[in-house]
């Protein structure tokens, strides 16, 4: 059915490629998560939307169970380190709750949680066997309880980045570290600070640098060659530069023959706030804790591609306003098209937009012309509704839009309603199951799935979410 290609921009080919994954019927997807020590801000979510958005079209492409989508938690940091330290508390109570707010913020934004979400403290194993591999072959030093990478051991450093060595150092001179062989050399072990968590390693106690970790993570979850590697724009250098020296020198042959580490790279513009940089000290950092209270998720997703994700982006009060206003132009078409049957489309043709480096802002104008489209069927009462509303529907489910009811949309609290009951059920099936009664407990979870809920069955107990009907 597949009749287009889809091309996406690599980084390092500084180009649009036509995509053609190693292996059809495992397509790996690896974006570098967020560090847990704070909520994210609206700008952390543009990552997570915009590859959210391409993990839905490789489900549609290659089918569902044919991706396998890795999205990490640096769970080792500095920043966590304060906090923990400033609250009194170990570091897995501060990880722990930022994980759980992540993971309900981004839920709210309709993205689908990848299928690996490893966190660093649970790789130390892979972490030190890497860098462990890396002194073997020479690529790596030991220097006053630090393990550093050799940059001099690896030509092609600084392809991805357009650096080159010597601008490195002219630009690090300052700083540099005594023990540094180059400026440009990198920590992957270094000693922890008297107050900061330790793990024991062959080249003494300490804690790992941030990039060795995504490099065992992303060989320990997916394995190397990956298909796609994604991040924001700001970790192309150091951190992706760094991944690629440190993943293709541990795997290198043994007559130094470097294998591929990421046949993609892909990176999202940064999002700026009325034309300012978001940062703490402006005060001007939009959580999406915060926002979620006060528009739906949706809207705050619409917001977050009607750009072109390689392109920065502005946050406005306007653009949120602009983005409501969107969906409810498209929800009250949907409202009035509910009699509307929906054609199943033969081909893909309208993913289009989508197909070529996924182009959200020309998909939006899509969108609004089929429901034009589906408007004008329903108002001049012609046959063609159901071609215009299976379009509208497609592509909007491949980017996660429109798959609430559209009176639900309206209504905006009706969801609360349905989440308490959603919760009572949850508490009789539970106590049905402690009764044994088993018919009961299955009755119950067929009444869930009448609700397009999904339960999660975990020892802390069930967590539930609804069920994503795009790609079904
Ligand atoms: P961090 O938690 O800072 O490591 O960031 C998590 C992800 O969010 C990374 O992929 C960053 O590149 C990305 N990111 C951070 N700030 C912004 C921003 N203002 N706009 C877009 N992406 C961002
Ligand atoms: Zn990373």
């Amino acid at each position: 059915m597949m009749s287009m290609t889809l091309t996406l921009h690599d980084t390092l080919a500084r180009d649009k490629r036509a995509f053609e994954p190693g292996d059809r019927k495992r397509v790996t997807l690896y974006v570098c998560g967020p560090t847990v020590y704070n909520y994210a801000h609206v700008g952390n979510a543009r990552p997570v939307v915009a590859f959210d958005v391409l993990y839905r079209l490789l489900r549609r492409l290659y089918g569902k169970d044919a991706v396998v989508y890795a999205r990490n938690f640096t769970d080792v940091d500095d920043k966590i380190n304060l906090k923990a330290t400033e609250e009194g508390v170990e570091i897995g109570v501060i990880t722990d709750r930022y994980i759980a707010a992540y993971h309900a913020d981004m839920d709210a934004l309709l993205a689908l949680r990848p299928n690996l979400e490893p966190r660093a403290t649970e790789h130390m194993g892979d972490i030190i066997t890497m860098i462990s591999g890396l002194l073997a072959k020479g690529a790596a030093y030991e220097a006053e309880g630090h393990v550093l990478f050799d940059t001099q051991n690896y030509d092609a450093y600084g392809q991805l980045s357009g650096r080159n060595l010597d601008d490195m150092i002219a630009g690090a001179r300052v700083e540099v570290a005594p023990y540094k062989r180059h400026g440009a050399d990198f920590v992957l072990w270094k000693p922890s600070k008297p107050s900061e968590p330790v793990w024991d390693s062959p080249f003494g106690p300490g804690r790992p640098g941030w990039h060795i970790e995504c490099s065992a993570m992303v060989e320990a979850t997916l394995g190397s060659p990956i298909d796609i590697h994604g991040g924001g724009h700001d970790l192309i250098f150091p951190h992706h530069e760094n991944e690629i020296a440190q993943s293709v020198c541990a795997k290198a042959g043994p007559g130094h023959e470097h294998p591929v580490y990421a046949r993609y790279w892909m990176h999202n513009g940064f999002l700026t706030m009325d034309a300012e940089k978001m940062s703490k000290s402006l005060g001007n950092v939009l959580l999406v804790h915060d926002l979620v209270q006060q528009v739906p998720g949706e809207a705050i997703r619409w917001a977050l591609l009607s750009g072109h994700y390689r392109a920065p982006l502005d946050w406005t009060a306007k653009l949120l306003e602009q983005s409501v206003k969107a969906l409810d132009r498209l929800y009250g078409v949907l409202q009035r098209a509910k009699a509307v049957n929906m054609d199943i489309l033969e081909d893909d043709e309208v993913l289009a937009p989508l197909m070529d480096d996924l182009n959200t802002p020309l998909a939006f104008s899509r969108l609004f012309a089929y429901a034009d489209d589906l408007d004008r069927s329903i108002r001049n009462g012609t046959e063609d509704g159901p071609e215009h509303k299976g379009k509208l529907m497609t592509l909007a489910g491949v980017m996660g839009f429109l798959q609430a009811d559209p009176d639900a949309w309206f209504k905006g609290g009706a969801d609360e309603d349905l989440s308490a009951q959603v919760e009572v059920l949850l508490q009789t099936r539970k106590a049905a199951r402690a009764n044994k009664d088993f018919a009961a407990a299955d009755r119950i979870r067929d009444e869930l799935n009448a609700l397009n809920v999904v339960v999660m069955d975990c020892p802390q107990g069930a967590t539930w979410r609804f069920r994503d009907t795009a790609n079904d």
